[in-house]
Formats: structure tokens, C-alpha cells, sequence
């Protein structure tokens, strides 16, 4: 499979003093107190370049709880304010887009159930025409290769340079250890066609539980991926999406300390 991307490294956007990037935050926000609490323990740990919270939360069944939408953009940017952390949010239509431009969200995530759909992907790119924002893609829920290379296609010929890989592992149809199997290869294919896409691992969503997140952190940071992007919370046994493997942001600082993620140079 041929293709080209035309990239611009990850120092343009985000500055990690050349070491692995660390984006953290609640799988969702929730609340302006949990936003804040969550937001300025993380800050405080020294470790996160970037602070993530979902507003538009995809669900897989219908009843649970869906995001706070609009309402939380303005937690977002209060913490932003605070903490001098970029933000990043996940997006799934051209008005949420929008809505995060306007209030001033950083960077852009396409998650995985978005990335599956070449359509949302092609809305997604047309709403980003012109538009100078980092945007980073969640692997395809399925382990499709092609699928997950056509959405950068599209994001990066929309104008997008400022681009990242985001390998949150695939769904399984069975019970298994994990909640998304790693299947490791797909992202090192993707990396070794791409070499200067960041690859930035996402532990939290191929763990779906708290005691597994340390092993697959490590076998990223193994195979030299870029970053790792971890969902933390304040209180997270209580959390309204993702609460099993979600961890505090005090565990999350002994988890980096002890992955050998040093901590950024401000
Ligand atoms: C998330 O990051 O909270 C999320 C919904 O992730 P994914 O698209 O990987 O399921
Ligand atoms: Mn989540």
C-alpha cells in the first residue's frame, strides 16, 4: 500500500523537551469541580504536556450518559487559563469542530468509532479546511489498516500537517484480557510506513482496567512510541464513563515515575 502524508513533527505543536509526550485527563468532563480538581492535580504532578477531557462522549448503548457538550467548554477553558496546559477534546461532527475552535480547545481527537466511517472522516475534513489545529486519530474500533491510513489521507489534504496517531487497541468479540486487543503490528506497520507520525499509545482504552494500564505503557514506551495519552480522575470509582480503568491523578504520577517518563522542562 503506497501513500504519502506530508507531517510536521510533533515539536511544532507540543513541546516535550524531546521526551515522551503525556496527555492526561478524565475520560470525561463531568462537572466544573471535577474538571478543575482533576485538572490542577494533574498539573501539579509536573508530568502532563496536555490535559484531555471528552464533551462528546461516543457511547455504545443509548441510556448512558453522553457528554456535557457545550456546557464543559467553558470548565476547559478556565483549566487551560490555570494550569498554561493545552487542551484536547474528541470530535465527531463539523459543530464540534467548531464549538471547540471557539472556545479555544488546543487539539483535536477523532475517535475510534469516527475514524471506522470515511463519511464522518470526509465531514470531519471538510470542517477543518483552512483551519491550523493539531489533530490526532484513534486507531478504527476494527484492526483495519487502510481504514485508519484514509482518515490521515483525508485530515492531511484538507491542509492538517499538525498530525498524530492515537493506537487505543481493536474491539474483540469475545471476553478477553484486555478491553481492545493491542494487536501491536498494526500500529508499528503504520509507524514504519510513517515515521515521523507521532504514535502515541493509549493504554487506558486497551486496558479497560486500572491493574493492566502500567504493563501496556511500558510496551509502548518499549517500542518508542511518542506519548501516551492516559484517562485520569479525581474520584474515579465514581466516574461517569470509564470508570474502571481510569486512576487518580496521584496513581497516575507514580505510574509515570515508575515508566521512567521523566518530567518536562517548563
Ligand atoms: C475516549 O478517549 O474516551 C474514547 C471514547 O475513546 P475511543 O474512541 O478510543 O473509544
Ligand atoms: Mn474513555
Amino acid at each position: 500500500m503506497s501513500a504519502t502524508l506530508e507531517i510536521l513533527p510533533m515539536s511544532s505543536w507540543v513541546d516535550t523537551g524531546g521526551k515522551p509526550l503525556v496527555i492526561a485527563g478524565p475520560c470525561s468532563a463531568e462537572t466544573e469541580e471535577q474538571v478543575w480538581e482533576t485538572a490542577t492535580q494533574i498539573k501539579a504532578l509536573g508530568y502532563a504536556n496536555v490535559l484531555r477531557a471528552g464533551v462528546w462522549k461516543p457511547r455504545t448503548r443509548p441510556g448512558s450518559f453522553e457528554g456535557m457538550g457545550e456546557a464543559a467548554l467553558p470548565w476547559l477553558a478556565a483549566v487551560k487559563k490555570e494550569t498554561g496546559l493545552p487542551i484536547a477534546v474528541e470530535v465527531a461532527t463539523p459543530q464540534h469542530v467548531e464549538l471547540a475552535l471557539k472556545y479555544g480547545i488546543d487539539i483535536l481527537w477523532i475517535g475510534a468509532r469516527t475514524t471506522v466511517n470515511p463519511f464522518n472522516v470526509q465531514d470531519l475534513a471538510d470542517a477543518l479546511q483552512g483551519v491550523d489545529v493539531p489533530v490526532l486519530i484513534k486507531n478504527p474500533v476494527n484492526p483495519d489498516l487502510a481504514l485508519w491510513i484514509g482518515a490521515f489521507e483525508r485530515i492531511n489534504r484538507a491542509g492538517i500537517k499538525k498530525l498524530g496517531a492515537i493506537h487505543r487497541g481493536f474491539s474483540n468479540a469475545q471476553e478477553t484480557k484486555y478491553r481492545n486487543s493491542p494487536m501491536w503490528n498494526i500500529a508499528i506497520e503504520l509507524k514504519t510506513m510513517f515515521p515521523e507520525l507521532p504514535m502515541i499509545g493509549d493504554p487506558s482504552h486497551m486496558a479497560g482496567k486500572r491493574a493492566y494500564l502500567f504493563e501496556i505503557a511500558q510496551r509502548a514506551l518499549d517500542l518508542n512510541y511518542d506519548g501516551l495519552i492516559i484517562e485520569s480522575h479525581c474520584n474515579p470509582d465514581k466516574a461517569w464513563s470509564d470508570a474502571a480503568q481510569q486512576l487518580t491523578p496521584a496513581a497516575l504520577g507514580e505510574m509515570l515515575h515508575e515508566l521512567h517518563v521523566r518530567k518536562p522542562e517548563y
